[in-house]
């Protein structure tokens, strides 16, 4: 065989390979009209070799946005360098859709394209070759990570019982309003920290499951009572805490005093009892001579420890507990 016949086999069995590739193959000229079209692109286009061949891409597929297309490729003319567009950043070239069963949850075929550079024997670059890559398996496995990712955080953060955010993940809001806070110090802020009365009572008396009801409840209380920028929290056992951010000290009493309100005239019915119960709150506005949120958090708790000492089923503001302990020492 002579060398030309070898090269012509090569070329025969290239062109097979290049044909069947699962990759999709397309050669356009200066004035982005099809030169050629492997099968992948036949298969998924729907449209023939024959039928595309010497048409304007842009016609043939009015999803591409030309606009962005030319500018995209202008480096490969001009430049002889190859340019990527990748998923993350744009999804697909050519709207295909995705048949395959096992990432049959997206609709159209995510896609890698690589543009190259094709000189003719002459050293110029009249045509640029298009590889379109199927990642949909790819990126549909990335997409379920991120999701699965970002509903184990949330699962983190949240409290199983009243779906509020757990002390944890509470304790580091507060941390980071009370920096905000300390960088303008312009919007008020402040800390109510509350404790159901006498729940041990609620337990003994009608069960830990009505005892775990009444938390629920009193979650629910209070998360119809936030606002979108406030942030509620389960704290402990039967304790909550709820950041009012832009409450002033009147803003913050009104919002504990409407909580403890609608707990007070709750029916709970728990296996056909009726259970009444109450909350004790305290309120702690942001001031500058609060030095960390320990502090923050201990006078919301000393006022709280001041209500429930004064009777319960009561609010009371950080200065008027400090003024009461003073006059009784
Ligand atoms: P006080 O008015 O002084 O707050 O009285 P109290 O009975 O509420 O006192 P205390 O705060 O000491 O009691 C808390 C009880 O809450 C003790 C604990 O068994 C119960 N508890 C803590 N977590 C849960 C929970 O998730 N479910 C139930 N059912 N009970 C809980
Ligand atoms: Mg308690
Ligand atoms: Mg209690």
């Amino acid at each position: 065989m002579s060398e030309t016949s070898i090269d012509l086999q090569e070329f025969h069995w290239m062109m097979g390979l290049l044909q069947t590739i699962d990759v999709g193959l397309l050669v356009l000229d200066k004035d982005y009209r099809v030169c050629l079209w492997n099968s992948f692109m036949e298969n998924h286009s729907g449209k023939q070799a024959r039928t595309v061949q010497g048409h304007s891409l842009f016609e043939l597929f009015p999803e591409i946005q030309e606009q962005w297309f030319r500018q995209k490729t202008r480096s490969v003319f001009m430049l002889n360098t190859q340019v990527y567009t990748n998923w993350e950043h744009r999804p697909f070239l050519f709207r295909f859709a995705n048949y395959r069963p096992i990432t049959g949850r997206s609709d159209f075929m995510f896609q890698n394209v690589s543009i190259i550079p094709l000189t003719s024997v002459h050293g110029e670059v009249n045509h640029i070759g298009v590889m379109v890559y199927d990642v949909t398996d790819v990126a549909v496995n990335r997409k379920a990570l991120v999701s699965a990712n970002q509903e184990l955080e949330r699962l983190s953060r949240t409290d199983r019982l009243t779906q509020l955010y757990n002390r944890g993940y509470w304790e580091e809001c507060l941390v980071r309003e009370f920096k905000r806070w300390q960088r303008s110090q312009q919007t008020p802020c402040a800390l109510v920290m509350f404790d159901i009365d006498h729940f041990k009572r609620v337990n003994d008396t009608y069960g830990h499951q009505a005892g775990d009801e009444v938390i629920r409840i009193t979650a629910s209380a209070l998360r119809q009572q936030l606002r979108e920028t406030d942030i509620g929290g389960r704290y402990g056992g039967e304790e909550f805490g709820a950041i009012l951010v832009g409450a002033d000290a009147d803003g913050a009493v009104i919002f504990a005093d409407r909580l403890r309100a609608d707990i007070e005239k709750k029916l709970v019915l728990h296996e056909g009892l009726e259970i009444r119960y109450t909350i004790s709150l305290g309120v702690a506005p942001l001031s500058n001579d609060v030095t960390d949120t320990k502090e923050w958090i201990e006078r919301a708790d000393r006022s709280l420890y001041h209500s429930k000492e004064h009777g319960r089923n009561q609010v009371t503001l950080y200065f008027d507990a400090l003024k009461s302990t003073t006059a009784e020492s």
